[in-house]
């Protein structure tokens, strides 16, 4: 997918926004247990059907490299239930396509989670409900908010709602947009609470997290969206922001789409898989990336610096 195919764009800056205020978005702490201050976490998208389409196999390989990398979280972007999200706080599902799934020890971590355009298919609050994380302490799902990694700093962003064509025409689909209308404030409040925390941030790194692609954005280090189903990373002459996809968590591309191809992409994989990205945020201050062929479970390419930062 090259940039130009991307969905939307969002941008970061609001002209009309001026003034100082503080960020609206909920803000969690999420320290290092590590002794170097290091973070590392796996990233994974579009992967709830009850084991199938590879979910499971991928699974069991985020638990391997979870294990190998002592991972502090996992990042989740979204599409977390097919195809409906979940029908409400009971719905088997949750339990099917997430606590029986990822099972392995390095993955009873917490999960960090935005909502995807397959989870406003259902009931979008269930996946909101602090119902949920007791029944699984590891599940945190909003809408938009903030993890402070300290070093590092986690801008997760609900963009479903930014898509015209879900409310345009949604064809045979019902979304469940509570909490989202009327949608023209919603949307500006977004990106008003994401400018003003982005603006207070003193990460080192920022990286903003949301579903949908999108085609730029300032002051930040790198974007990572689902819903497409592949691995992607692609990076522009124009900006220093690296673009990573990360939706290959159950049923891929695999030769469907086209993509690997446009200028800036580094990487292009169709099949299932997730992506982990350690952190290294002391004195070496470097971002490694890292992909996993799932079925194979060997390293088709990784140990790939983006970027540097003295
Ligand atoms: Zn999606």
């Amino acid at each position: 997918m090259a940039l130009s195919h991307c969905l939307f764009s969002i941008c970061f800056f609001v002209s009309c926004f001026a003034s100082f205020t503080v960020a609206e978005f909920q803000k969690l702490h999420h320290p290092s247990s590590k002794n170097d201050r290091s973070i590392s976490f796996l990233v994974v998208g579009d992967w709830g059907r009850q084991g199938s389409h590879n979910q499971s196999e991928v699974a069991f390989q985020m638990g391997r490299i979870g294990d190998k990398l002592d991972i502090d979280f996992v990042v989740s972007t979204g599409d977390n239930f097919y195809d409906n999200g979940l029908t409400g706080i009971n719905d088997p599902a949750f339990e099917e396509s997430f606590t029986k799934i990822y099972t392995s020890n390095s993955l009873q971590k917490q999960w960090y989670s935005v909502l995807g355009n397959h989870d406003y298919r259902g009931d979008v609050e269930a996946q909101l409900d602090p119902m949920l994380r007791k029944a699984d302490r590891r599940w945190l799902c909003m809408r938009s908010f903030i993890v402070n990694a300290e070093m590092v700093e986690f801008f997760f962003v609900d963009t479903t709602p930014f898509v015209d064509q879900y409310f345009a025409s949604p064809n045979i689909h019902t979304y469940d947009w509570r909490g989202v209308v009327p949608r023209k404030r919603y949307i500006a409040n977004v990106l008003k609470d994401l400018e003003s925390a982005l603006k207070e941030s003193k990460a080192k790194w920022k990286i903003v997290v949301g579903h949908h692609a999108i085609r730029s954005a300032n002051d930040v280090d790198f974007y990572i969206n689902g819903h497409d189903h592949c691995l992607e990373h692609i990076s522009s002459n124009d900006s220093p922001l690296q673009f990573l996809t990360s939706g290959g968590g159950s049923k891929a591309w695999r030769g469907d789409a086209q993509g690997g191809n446009g200028d800036g992409v580094h990487l292009f994989y169709d099949g299932p898989g997730f992506m982990t990205t350690p952190c290294v945020v002391i004195f070496t201050v470097h971002i490694q990336r890292q992909v996993w062929d799932i079925l194979q479970g060997n390293l088709i390419l990784g140990d790939a610096a983006c970027c540097e930062r003295k």
